[in-house]
């Protein structure tokens, strides 16, 4: 990693003009690595990534908004550090693959007999273990549909829940997620072709460690424009979910290294190409612990947020082989119609999808304060998403530099 990264910073210095896909492909794999640490909350994942952007901020000539690139913010998480065992009838299952922790899970070490809650007895099955602290139960649909059984079913395994640890049986991917508070028991989703249903007892073996403090922080940078009163803002998030346990971590290569590249690739473009309005860049951390890092910039702005003439959240940046999709397309139409036009003109991609507004990323909160702002994310390619699969080598980049194209045409027309 350290050779990899000191050929890196020797491609910058000595001013050699290669493709800015390579340039964004490399910040990628440093990022999605594992000395990065899935970029949360263990062995200081997000910190170092914070030091990286901070670092290539530097080597491109952006300029700090305070006295460091960086606003610091403090929040709580739960953390999965080391061990995180899973051993059912003395086999261990495979973490991350076989199974997730959910996020929120407490420390356990205890071997439990395993009691099944199959359709007929999501409700009964618990009761009947009331004051029993030796079952663990295991929650499984089978091939119910139904929509209100399954609403039932999440219902009385919650319930089940808050007295014993629950297995949840799962056929579709996993998906993981980061947790900003605890629950009582242990929850943990198994796939259905992992689980063995003749299984007696299991041995939860888990080491969660709730940072209740945890201090993270925004990367902030400027490159002036010809019109330094108003700001065009690019942004994008570079927290992903980090490690669960020793030896399971989550890369989040489309989510977000690849946006962060994107962020990166457009300021190494401006600090050579002087842009229209100034360009502030801010990449942003805590984005899946809850849209956090944005929501404390907007409350503690660097810059007078009326002084915005557009902001660009990007996220999952790695594909676009379906086209991308504008999050409150519906709300500026006239900034959606130029970017329809200039796509329409320059055929960068095959679809330019509009969207209502939603609460899904860090452009959330801008929007809830007035200020004009678009989040795009790519379609089609990898359906790697929070999961040990969202790897460099699943990403096909087939639109990395017309989707900087079509950003760098359309920040030029504002
Ligand atoms: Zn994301």
């Amino acid at each position: 990693m350290i050779k990899q990264l000191l050929l890196f910073y020797f491609f910058i210095n000595g001013g050699f003009l290669f493709a800015q896909l390579d340039f964004a492909k490399n910040i990628i794999a440093d990022l999605s690595s594992e000395e990065f640490h899935g970029r949360g909350y263990v062995n200081d994942g997000d910190t170092r990534a914070a030091d990286y952007i901070a670092n290539l901020y530097e080597k491109l000539g952006a300029q700090k908004l305070g006295s460091s690139y960086f606003q610091d913010f403090t929040f709580g998480v739960n953390t999965f550090p080391d061990t995180v065992r899973i051993t059912v009838d003395g086999k261990d299952l495979i973490t991350g693959v076989d199974y997730i922790v959910d996020p929120a899970t407490p420390s356990i070490n205890k071997s439990y007999e395993l009691v099944y809650c199959p359709p007929s007895g999501w409700n009964t099955v618990p009761k009947l273990h009331v004051g029993r602290n030796d079952v663990c139960f295991v929650f499984d649909a089978g091939k119910t549909k139904d929509k209100d059984s399954l609403k039932l079913m999440a219902s009385y395994m919650r319930q089940a829940n808050t007295i014993a640890p629950v297995i949840r049986i799962q056929d579709t991917k996993l998906t993981w997620s980061v947790a900003t508070e605890l629950r009582d028991r242990a929850l943990i989703e198994v796939l259905r072709d992992r689980w063995d249903t003749t299984a007696k007892r299991i041995h939860l073996n888990i080491h969660a460690s709730f940072k209740a403090k945890h201090t993270a922080r925004n990367v902030v940078g400027l490159i002036p424009g010809k019109n330094k009163k108003k700001f065009v803002v690019v942004t994008a998030h570079y927290d992903h979910l980090g490690r669960m346990g020793s030896s399971t971590y989550f890369p989040g290569a489309n989510d977000n290294a690849a946006g962060t590249a994107q962020l990166l690739n457009l300021m190494k473009f401006y600090s050579q190409n002087q842009p229209k309005y100034s360009i502030v860049f801010i990449a942003f951390a805590a984005e899946e612990a809850g849209l956090i890092g944005s929501k404390y910039f907007v409350g503690n702005p660097l810059i007078d947020l009326k002084k915005i003439r557009f902001l660009i959240n990007l996220d999952i940046m790695g594909t676009g082989e379906e086209g991308i999709t504008v999050v409150n397309a519906t709300k500026h139409k006239k900034e959606f119609g130029l970017l329809q036009k200039i796509n329409d003109d320059k055929k960068y991609l095959v679809q330019v999808k509009a969207r209502g507004e939603a609460a899904n990323s860090d452009h959330y909160w801008f929007t809830q304060m007035g200020v004009p702002a678009f989040f795009m994310y790519t379609m089609g390619g990898s359906k790697a998403y929070h999961d040990v699969n969202d790897k460099i080598e699943n990403l096909s980049f087939s639109e990395f530099e017309d989707i900087a194209s079509l950003l760098r045409d359309f920040i030029q027309r504002l």
